[in-house]
């Protein structure tokens, strides 16, 4: 039987027999008084704890027991066992709830939930950004009344969604292009993932430009090489024409050889191990190396002036930093017109070491210069061919001395001449016997 039936049976049977006790004792009436006494007594004690039960019931004060004898007491234990444990599962999903909205936070993509009248019921902070939303205050909004490019409009209504739509001009700076996907769930609820592809993007034509740019600087030797192989098989050439061809072709196929051993090398720069930064470069060697190479092409053609601190060197990869240094004495020479001067200083500058190449050549144009490092890029295509130019040899340069951390300025007036100047850090500047870190 139950416990509540049992003790209420007990005090039924104890008021019984003290009721008769009394009435044998006091005589009938007083046990009818007694027995009536009583049970209001048990009907005033259960109303006020019943009233009790009911404002703690509409009201509950979480953690307080309140005290009560008997069965009431029980109750009371019983109620706040209970609500403890419906706190604990409340508590419990709350932070799984909070680790869930966490975790999407963290996500790299935007999340949109939509609910059935694709009405925003939540966002994340990066799909805030993507779309411009203020995840508080546009709750509840019809995401099209918020995000209202017409390709997205109709790709929502379109209902499907097997295909990814392509955003472009989107976020606070309208230069992002995002990849958005809708994902349909639950009663036609919807997510939405968005993805920020611009950096792909950028990548993307970057290559597609370099490979439209390495054709293109292909085709014209190629172009001109079977043009001559034509001519030398159609006509009757005699020996000088037939000589004068044959070094046109030498030409145009050293070019293209210059071009794919620049570009290899830019290929292996790029797939290399950092250089070493413990690695004192044989400074006084390479300069040595530079100063006999620049004479060599200028063939007196030019004023060439050395000033070097021997005793100043840095640390990498010699063969790279030679390439590097190689380049802009090369394009010094190449454009200055015969007669022209060119001075190359290697000097500490405070504590950094900075090889300067100054000439007084054809000089560059203000617009050109922050381009210069482009591959294939050229201020004067026909000069930079004629010179036997691939358009690539500063290209190296940057990635050469992004490699060692160093910097490439560069200045020039048009017809007054230029200088570029690299300035290695201090931390891979060396005497000749430490490095300075
Ligand atoms: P290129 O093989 O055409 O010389 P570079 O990458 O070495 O390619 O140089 C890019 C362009 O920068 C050159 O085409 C040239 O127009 C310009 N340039 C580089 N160095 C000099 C310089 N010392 N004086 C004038 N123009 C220069």
């Amino acid at each position: 039987m139950n416990i509540i039936w049992t003790r209420s049976l007990v005090s039924l049977t104890l008021l019984g027999i003290l009721s008769v006790v009394i009435g044998a004792l006091l005589g009938v009436r007083v046990a009818l008084c007694f027995a009536l006494f009583m049970l209001v007594v048990q009907t005033l004690f259960t109303t006020f704890h019943t009233q009790r039960l009911w404002r703690l019931l509409d009201a509950p004060v979480y953690g307080e027991v309140p005290s009560a004898p008997g069965m009431w007491g029980e109750i009371y234990y019983r109620l706040h066992k209970l609500a403890k444990r419906w706190h604990a599962q409340v508590r419990q999903v709350e932070q799984q709830h909070s680790r869930f909205i966490q975790g999407i936070q963290a996500s790299p993509n935007g999340v949109v939930m939509l609910d059935d009248h694709d009405q925003i019921e939540w966002c994340n902070a990066i799909a805030e950004r993507h779309f411009g939303l203020d995840a508080k205050q546009d709750l509840r909004q019809h995401i099209t009344h918020l995000v209202r490019q017409p390709d997205f409009v109709r790709y929502l209504a379109s209902q499907h969604f097997e295909e990814v739509l392509l955003m472009r001009g989107m976020g606070p700076t309208r230069q992002k292009v995002l990849s958005v996907q809708v994902f349909p769930y639950g009663e036609n609820r919807k997510l939405i993932l968005t993805n920020d592809i611009t950096e792909l993007e950028r990548t993307d034509s970057m290559r597609r430009d370099f490979v439209a740019n390495v054709s293109h600087e292909l085709k014209t030797p190629l172009t001109v090489l079977s043009g001559f192989l034509e001519t030398m098989r159609e006509l009757p050439l005699d020996e000088s024409d037939r000589d004068r061809y044959l070094e046109m072709m030498e030409q145009q196929s050293s070019r293209m050889q210059n071009i794919v051993r620049d570009l290899l090398v830019l290929a292996n720069l790029e797939g290399d191990a950092k250089p070493p930064s413990d690695e004192l470069l044989d400074m006084r060697a390479v300069l040595r190396h530079l100063e006999e190479d620049a004479g060599n092409l200028s063939g007196g053609r030019h004023k060439i002036v050395f000033d070097v601190d021997e005793s100043l060197t840095v640390a990498g990869n010699e063969t790279e930093v030679f390439s590097a240094l190689a380049n802009l004495v090369t394009n010094a020479i190449r454009y200055t017109p015969d007669g022209g001067c060119i001075d190359v200083s290697w000097k500490r500058v405070r504590d950094r070491a900075v090889f300067c190449v100054r000439d007084s050549g054809l000089g560059i144009p203000a617009e050109h210069i922050p381009r210069l490092t482009e591959r294939f890029y050229r201020v004067d295509r026909s000069r930079s061919r004629d010179t036997g130019g691939t358009g690539l040899g500063l290209a190296i340069v940057k990635h050469v001395l992004q490699r060692h951390l160093a910097d490439l300025e560069v200045t020039s007036e048009e017809g007054r001449g230029s200088t570029f100047s690299v300035t290695f850090p201090a931390v891979r500047t060396a005497s000749r016997k430490s490095i300075a870190v």
